[in-house]
């Protein structure tokens, strides 16, 4: 069972990199991860999943089996608006008196074997609300699933953010989304554990995991077990996530990993992208003395020949400022990290070794699980490659934390360094949400950084709004709407 983990820690593929990780959030718990020996890793996946036997039966959104209705979110925000007890003004949410309810068999893992991805980013959790959309009276439902009824102040924030909610409207409009899943992660008494219950947020795109409810399109929102939630970092997971699935069918998004990417399509991004990425690494540059340093320390680690020989060379590539030539590119052959456009991600100097090394044919997993001092090794390279991605200014302008949390890339959702999907969808959900801030942190780029951010910025318009069905006015006049806003805070119109 430890193969999530594993696959996080030694070798993180486009596939584990994209799917759960929208918040930095998640990052932490998957950087702690790393420091697990693979005994705690099996523990931590010992908690037992949910019945898999019965065949899955469809059931139409928005109603339940018996085919009552299901209450509207709307009435329920306004019994709670008029509710003086309720505070409105909440910046920081925290849920002691809802886990209050839960005993511990209440917490299982989410069983996606069958689907896709068939990796969820939960370890234990448990059932608190579902939202659904009725799509006859355009009105979204929810279901309370703890048990005992959700706490007034929680409903009121869990609530509020999918009211008025034009993208995750949208998402279940257009077909790409049948539930919102919300639950709770347990509390992780293990400390060397810590970060593995903090928040997450993942769109499932084939979600087979409660047989009850048969195929679902899911966004899960994993809320933290024993940490806060920022307001609004679970407001911008109901927006990054849905956006996900509106961009799921275009022909690059992992999502669609049975659908040939649209030569067109690739051709555009793949530009964009490689401009983008040489901007990062040349900044990176000057910024590699930590991550050298401690591969200097730990090089007598890999004693085997042809492995120290690609440990150097992925060395060398950082000293003399040329690892760009290591990142994977359109033509190489398929790997664990490469995705549709190769081009729209970047990978550190553990993952070009691990690369090297899967091209050699040469596979060190399990002799890294088995040494401490190599999994410490892993952590401390991919953290020390994440403070320099976090930094870098072409990318902070690119991640939502910048806007949500008053200039601060590290905290918050958005990771748009990760692969194509993510990029899209953070630079989709700024433009949409911060058009006027998104353009004046890009007028304080250079010339070259901020023509390539307007390229992609072009492009993801154009891709998203290629992706969302014509009909659904709202949608296009809400993205239409903020673009030229943007551009005229750029001064372009
Ligand atoms: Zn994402």
């Amino acid at each position: 069972m430890p193969e999530r983990e594993t696959t996080i820690t030694i070798n993180p593929g486009p596939e584990i990199q994209r799917s759960p990780l929208i918040t930095r959030g998640g990052r932490t718990a998957r950087r702690v991860t790393t420091l697990l020996t693979a005994a705690a890793l099996a523990a931590a996946c010992s908690s037992v999943l949910p019945d898999q036997n019965s065949s899955p039966t469809p059931r139409p959104p928005g109603v339940e089996q018996t085919h009552k209705p299901l209450p509207l979110v709307e009435d329920e925000l306004n019994k709670l608006k008029n509710n003086p007890a309720i505070n409105k003004n909440i910046n920081v949410m925290s849920f002691s008196s809802l886990r209050s309810q839960y005993k511990d068999e209440d917490y299982t893992g989410v069983n996606n074997k069958d689907g896709i991805p068939n990796e969820i980013s939960d370890y234990s959790s448990a059932p608190v609300l579902e939202i659904t959309y009725d799509k006859d009276t355009q009105s979204f439902r929810f279901h309370d699933e703890t048990p005992k009824g959700l706490p007034e102040q929680d409903f009121y924030n869990l609530l509020l953010p999918v009211e008025n909610n034009i993208v995750l409207a949208t998402a279940f409009k257009t077909g790409r989304l049948d539930r919102v899943a919300i639950r709770l992660n347990k509390i992780e008494p293990d400390p060397t554990l810590k970060g593995v219950d903090d928040y997450n947020g993942q769109y499932v795109i084939k979600d087979v995991s409660d047989s009850k409810k048969g195929i679902q399109q899911t966004v899960y929102l994993f809320l933290p077990g024993d940490n806060t939630l920022n307001t609004i970092d679970y407001k911008t997971l109901l927006i990054h996530e849905p956006l996900h699935a509106l961009t799921s069918r275009e022909s690059l998004s992992l999502s669609s990993p049975d659908v040939q990417p649209s030569t067109e399509d690739l051709t555009h991004w793949q530009e964009v992208c490689k401009d983008i990425r040489t901007i990062a690494l040349d900044e990176a540059k000057t910024q590699t003395q930590d991550i050298l340093e401690i591969m200097r320390e730990n090089r007598h680690l890999f004693a085997e020949s042809q492995v120290q020989t690609a440990f150097d060379e992925v060395y060398k590539a950082l000293q003399h400022g040329d690892f760009n030539k290591l990142e994977p590119k359109t033509g190489d052959q398929k790997d664990d990290f490469t995705s549709k456009v190769p081009e729209c991600g970047v990978i550190g100097p553990w993952s070009a070794f691990m690369r090297i090394l899967t091209m050699k044919g040469i596979d060190i997993t399990d002799s890294i699980l088995v040494s401490d001092a190599k999994v410490a090794l892993v952590d401390k390279m991919q953290q020390a490659w994440q403070d320099i991605m976090v930094k870098n200014i072409i990318f902070a302008a690119l991640s939502e934390g910048t806007y949500t949390n008053a200039g601060s890339p590290g905290e918050g959702a958005g990771h748009p360094e990760t692969d194509w999907d993510e990029l899209i969808v953070s630079t989709t959900d700024i433009l949409l949400n911060y058009p006027d801030t998104f353009a004046q942190t890009l007028q304080k780029l250079s010339d070259q950084e901020r023509k390539v951010a307007l390229q992609l910025v072009d492009v993801s318009v154009k891709t998203v709004d290629f992706q969302v069905p014509a009909d659904e006015d709202a949608f296009h006049r809400e993205l239409r709407k903020n673009y030229q806003r943007f551009k005229a805070t750029m001064g372009q119109n």
